[in-house]
């Protein structure tokens, strides 16, 4: 027989996750359908994992109003779910005189946001606080607030929680079509179909097809990609805080972020596609990353090597090339990374890092 449901939701990424989670609370009969095997596997697994305090959202607006609810939310949830996540404080780092001029209008959006600690930084306290950044900049604006986050586990402990009390998960279940019933709706996949009175589209980049399914032309959804590049964990020394470029009208530009695990992130790019699906690498892509990132941390790479992109065979057959047939420069590259790891990946360095992180958790430890 074709179930029924009170509310099918259709999407499990966070905010279908989030949804069910939240609706579990209620007496209601509810089903979460997602086209993939398993949840969080849409944009919500290749977010930057920055945990947001809305300090930069245009204040008034409906995202400033969330994302400050969705702040003080997160606050208590990620502890409570084990949602790996760390309060390191964010610093936009200003590199020329028009940057600096723009931090007090930032500032003041910020407290007008609500978030009232955000304050302007001297460049000597970054230089203090990030001594691995290229000298040259101005200032900055510090926002202590902003944290980072385990992105997959978002999800994951939403919809645990949610099917813990009683909501129904159906993976590999793509919603192909929606009926109009008498007393609802009947959803269709390629093998399965349900009955259900209320549907709640949190398809993300897909929800305008979801949304044409009921007859609506209202929207369409533009993908944005953004790519990044994640550092081994060997270079987590050189990052203390989330580095942001000075937003601009257009984009809120690259970051160099530490993650919950312990690499960098480096990235994102922001490129308005056609296709939904293009979800790979480029050679641009990449090397406009790295343009930006050696702009900010000279180290992160720098000459030390020659980036090939995965699973471009004839990019790696002509960096191999370049390497036999430049001995020299091969050599000088080799030397100049040999360096670069002595003088920052030794046990002793890694262990003075550490030594000063339990020396900052823990005081009274010796
Ligand atoms: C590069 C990048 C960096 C970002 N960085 C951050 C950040 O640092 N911090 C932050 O807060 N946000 C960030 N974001 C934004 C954040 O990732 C998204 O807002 C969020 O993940 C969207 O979640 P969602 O649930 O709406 O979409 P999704 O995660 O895409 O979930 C939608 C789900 O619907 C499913 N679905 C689609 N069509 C169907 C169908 N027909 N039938 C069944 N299921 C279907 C999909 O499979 C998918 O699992 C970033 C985004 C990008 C692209």
């Amino acid at each position: 027989m074709t179930p029924t449901f009170d509310i099918a939701i259709i999407g499990a990424g966070a905010v279908g996750c989030a949804i069910a989670r939240e609706l579990a609370r209620y007496e209601l009969n509810i089903v979460l359908l997602e086209a993939n095997p398993d949840v969080g596997m849409g944009t919500s697994k290749a977010s930057t994992a920055i945990w947001h305090t809305g300090f930069d959202a245009k204040p008034g607006s409906l995202e400033a109003r969330l994302m400050r609810r969705s702040y003080a939310l997160m606050d208590p949830f990620m502890p409570e779910a084990g949602i790996p996540h760390e309060r390191l404080g964010a610093i936009l780092i200003a590199w020329n005189q028009e940057q600096l001029d723009a931090l007090p209008a930032l500032r003041q959006k910020a407290h007008e946001n609500g978030v009232l600690d955000v304050e302007i930084m001297s460049a000597e306290e970054i230089r203090r606080r990030e001594p691995h950044i290229r000298p040259g900049f101005l200032g900055g604006l510090f926002v202590p607030g902003e944290g980072i986050l385990c992105t997959y586990s978002v999800p994951l402990a939403c919809a645990t929680q949610a099917v813990v009390n009683g909501v129904v998960l159906m993976t590999n279940f793509r919603v192909k079509e929606i009926r109009e019933e008498r007393a609802g709706y009947l959803i269709t996949s390629n093998e399965d179909s349900l009955h259900t009175r209320w549907i709640i589209n949190a398809a993300g980049l897909y929800s305008d097809e979801i949304n044409r399914m009921f007859g609506h032309q209202v929207y369409t959804v533009t993908p944005r990609r953004g790519q990044l590049i994640v550092y081994d964990k060997l270079a987590r020394p050189l990052v203390n805080h989330v580095l942001l470029p000075v937003p601009t009208a257009k984009t809120k530009g690259v970051l160099i972020s530490p993650t919950v695990y312990g690499n960098i992130l480096l990235g994102p790019t922001a490129e308005d596609l056609p296709d939904k699906t293009a979800t790979q690498t480029t050679t641009d892509g990449l090397e406009m990353l790295l343009g930006k990132g050696r702009e900010i941390l000279p180290q992160l790479l720098d000459g030390c090597a020659r980036l090939v992109p995965p699973g471009d065979v004839a990019a790696l057959a002509s960096a191999l090339r370049e390497t036999l047939e430049q001995p020299e420069a091969s050599r000088a590259m080799a030397a100049k990374a040999r360096a670069r790891c002595l003088e920052n990946y030794t046990m002793a360095h890694v262990g003075a890092t550490l030594r000063e992180v339990i020396r900052k958790v823990a005081p009274g430890l010796k």
